[in-house]
């Protein structure tokens, strides 16, 4: 249905939701308020689905993890200024993520922001917004509006994905069109993320460079996961038996329990590979820059990007491949083939008996006793409930919590773990959590510490309001790392304490869904088995010894060091 005027006009809100569901857009995440609320009734009128959040930030969050999931912009919706800044740190999140995903802010018009001549929530949100979005686009004239969602989707989607900016003045959205003028105005993104095909040369430089290795290493990232590249990246290992290690995000791409994953032996692979196959992950912090002694300084790069620019910005790529992976592993496995390309059985078993020690040591410790329960014991049950049913989405944040669970818990399906990304940032827990929940429509578990909960935690109420099918598992111990520590100059609790008594469970009940307070790994079991059976909002407070975990958890060498006393 469309609302339009007796004279056959419409207005910039109606041309707003045809543009995007002209291009597929039916879900918007937001928080309403002048000038975008009628935008959001709309939305709804016309069958789109609009979850309204407490907080931009999870909403942008929330926004940029649909778009991971689905290939197609995440749409996040704020007002002006302030509601515009907050979502704006979830844009840069999904650009550094390279998440397709388009915000989409109300704002003043331009005659009075540019003189500053103070307007309710006056902010040049258009200017603001350029660097930390892949582009940013502002809408004068509601004519425009259909081709600058065009240029948004576009933009978000092609080549390397990323953020997008659309500024909606409050006097674009509400001006009057000719609906025939609108409805023309309008169009449909034709192929938004083409194809990119690797040159031939290309591929049979990569395949020399690889068939010269004696221990060659498959790195698969959240690019490959993005690209839904699972069946290409499970040709590659099974046609050449090269061991791989999976990024946090891409565990799953192909199952962790696959023989050829070597993620239980991360240190020896990285260390030794003398030809390293980077498949949609970067050679940046998170692989330390590809530098000795993580590496092999000796270690060749072939690198399949679609961002030409990324090639050599940390190390010199021997073999880059210019393309989308599904392209690109759809001509360089039938290559390697052809070659003849095997990984040599002796790096294989050196890997395969480094992994099962390894995995020997992971078993103990999920077996030792647990009391007072500490990570491995309560992760050990999140395992078990993943094992059991593996179509479950896991969302992780926190420390410890993180580093630890990402060993713990096998993924056995793509795209079914989102974390804390490029940027490692805290705060993306539920609204991750709640676009996995409404875009897939299956159970997810959110697996949080306890201060990277606090980030987003009023988002409870909004999973309780739209009765997503959400988890969440809090471990709580009391603090940012761990809960023990002590000012000894005063009486306020040390930086780094949070309250251990906390009853974040209780959050669940006062919205309506399910609490339990749990302090051992059979209460933690018992509560998420029920929880999962029930599909209902809840969270359980996991209670876990204060004095484990470790400060920045597996990123203590990341801290400056202090001249400040600390004791
Ligand atoms: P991780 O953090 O898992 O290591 P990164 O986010 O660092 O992964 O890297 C993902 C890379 O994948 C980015 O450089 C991005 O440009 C690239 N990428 C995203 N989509 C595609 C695609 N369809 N084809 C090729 N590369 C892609």
């Amino acid at each position: 249905m469309t609302l339009q005027n007796e004279s056959a006009q419409t207005n910039g809100f109606n041309v707003v939701i045809d543009a995007l569901q002209a291009n597929g857009v039916e879900t918007m995440y937001g928080v309403v308020g002048i000038p975008v609320t009628d935008l959001a009734r709309l939305a709804q009128v016309r069958g789109m689905r609009y979850l309204g959040f407490r907080h931009e930030g999870p909403a942008g969050t929330a926004a940029a993890a649909a778009g991971y999931l689905t290939g197609k912009p995440g749409v996040a919706l704020t007002v002006s200024a302030p509601g515009f800044l907050n979502g704006l740190v979830s844009l840069a999140a999904a650009t550094v993520n390279c998440f397709p995903m388009i915000l989409i802010s109300g704002s003043s018009e331009r005659e009075i922001v540019d003189l500053s001549r103070g307007d309710y929530e006056e902010l040049d949100q258009y200017n603001a917004a350029k660097p930390y979005a892949k582009a940013a686009y502002r809408v004068d004239r509601p004519e425009d509006i259909g081709l600058a969602v065009a240029r948004a989707v576009r933009t978000a989607t092609s080549g390397r994905p990323g953020g997008v900016y659309l500024d909606l003045p409050a006097k674009t959205l509400s001006a009057l069109i000719d609906a025939e003028k609108a409805a023309a105005s309008v169009f449909t993104v034709t192929d938004p993320a083409p194809a990119q095909l690797p040159a031939d040369d290309a591929v049979a430089r990569a395949v020399d460079v690889i068939a010269a290795g004696k221990k060659p290493l498959i790195i698969f990232g959240k690019g490959a996961a993005y690209a839904k590249a699972e069946q290409e990246a499970l040709e590659l290992v099974e046609a050449t038996g090269i061991p791989f290690l999976p990024m946090s995000m891409a565990k799953g791409l192909i199952p962790d329990t696959h023989e050829a994953s070597v993620a239980a032996a991360r240190s020896l692979a990285l260390k030794e590979a003398d030809v390293v196959i980077l498949v949609g992950a970067r050679l940046n912090w998170l692989l330390s820059h590809g530098e000795a002694p993580h590496f092999n300084p000796d270690a060749r790069f072939v690198q399949v990007e679609i961002d030409a620019t990324e090639f050599d910005s940390n190390q010199p790529v021997a073999a880059p491949l210019a393309g989308d992976i599904v392209s690109v592993l759809g001509k360089l496995t039938p290559a390697l083939r052809a070659a003849g390309v095997q990984a040599d059985g002796d790096w294989r078993a050196e890997l395969a008996t480094k992994r099962e020690a390894n995995a020997a040591k992971m078993a103990a410790s999920l077996q030792a006793p647990h009391t007072p329960m500490g990570y491995f014991g309560a992760l050990g049950v999140l395992k078990k409930a993943i094992d059991a049913e593996p179509d479950t989405y896991l969302v992780s944040e926190g420390a410890n919590t993180l580093d630890i669970g990402r060993n713990v818990i096998d993924i056995h399906l793509p795209r079914h773990r989102l974390d804390t990304g490029t940027w490692g940032v805290m705060g993306v827990g539920m609204g991750y959590a709640i676009a996995a929940a409404v875009e897939t429509g299956r159970p997810v578990i959110a697996l949080e510490g306890d201060s990277a909960f606090g980030f987003s935690g009023m988002e409870v109420e909004t999973i309780c309001r739209y009765r997503l099918p959400i988890v969440v598992v809090i471990l709580n111990n009391g603090g940012v790392y761990k809960g023990d520590g002590v000012n000894t100059h005063g009486s306020d609790p040390a930086p780094t304490v949070l309250d251990l008594q906390a009853r974040y469970d209780m959050l669940a009940t006062a919205f309506g869904g399910t609490g339990y307070h749990v302090t051992t790994p059979a209460e933690l079991d018992e509560a998420l088995t029920a929880a999962l059976a029930a599909g209902t909002p809840t969270v359980i407070n996991a209670v876990i010894d204060p004095t484990l975990g470790t400060e920045s958890g597996h990123l203590t060498n990341l801290n400056p060091a202090t001249a400040i006393p600390t004791k």
